[in-house]
């Protein structure tokens, strides 16, 4: 699959822009990246790198351990099974030493036990592998702007407003109902408003696993979303970029 880790060391192919624009303006994050397995931790540092975090990493959890009590992070992305110390002791020695530093824990399909006990343990949220990057970078993002306060809850273009809380959608006030995917379609775009996203990456985003790339599903929802959001009636807010795919306009036209 494109952008997930078994596709290679060149998935990553946003930098995590699109995630990163309309998050919090605070440059150079530190990350922890705990991980033993030398593919996903290559895969991992690159994109959060490229997404502009700074990273660290530990392949044993010992060192895993040590630099998370000294190293002065922003967040940690802990796997579980580690030599060394695993991942749950580690979340629960740093709790126990009253260190609220977020914790991505990152957990195979099968650990369902060792994710519940994760949370149990105070863990911020956790990540299945395998994952996309872009996952990942907003899944950091939204634990530290929980750990700030600074949770961004609505987004605006234009007349269209976005509470990604109640998730309720207004356009100039009126209530707009969207299914599920069309409410992860709308707030991906809006996201970063002129930016292009092409029919991949809104169907990777948005469905999150491949389908035939000859099907128009991507097609078929912009055009259900955009005849909710008022059709003709109202000015567009999605607009086609014909031979690439999408974007949310920045300064929709008058009328
Ligand atoms: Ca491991």
């Amino acid at each position: 699959m494109r952008n997930r880790l078994d596709s290679g060391p060149c998935a990553v192919d946003t930098k995590g822009r699109g995630v990163r624009s309309f998050l919090s303006p605070r440059q150079r994050m530190k990350i922890l990246l705990v991980e033993d397995e030398t593919k996903i931790a290559a895969f991992a540092r690159k994109g959060l790198e490229e997404a502009g975090f700074i990273v660290d990493h530990a392949d044993h959890g010992d060192d895993g351990f040590h630099l998370a009590t000294t190293g002065g992070y922003d967040a940690i992305v802990l796997d579980i099974m580690l030599p060394g110390r695993d991942g749950i002791s580690i979340l629960r020695q740093l709790r126990e030493r009253k260190n609220a530093i977020p914790v991505i824990l990152l957990t195979a399909r099968s650990e369902l036990n060792e994710r519940l006990d994760g949370l149990n343990q105070g863990a911020d949220d956790y990540l299945t592998k395998p994952f996309y990057i872009e996952e990942l970078i907003a899944r950091i993002h939204a634990v530290m702007r929980r750990a700030s306060g600074n949770e961004i809850s609505v987004l605006k273009v234009a007349d269209l407003s976005v509470n990604l809380i109640t998730r309720e959608v207004t356009r100039e006030g009126e209530a707009i109902e969207l299914t599920t995917r069309e409410f992860a379609l709308l707030t991906y775009l809006m996201r970063s408003p002129g930016r292009v996203y092409t029919r991949t990456q809104i169907q990777e985003h948005v469905w999150n696993y491949d389908f035939d790339p000859g099907t128009n599903l991507v097609d078929v929802y912009v055009q259900r979303v955009r005849k909710k959001l008022g059709g003709s009636d109202r000015p567009a807010l999605i607009e086609t970029v014909r031979g690439v795919g999408y974007r949310m306009v920045m300064d929709p036209p008058a009328g």
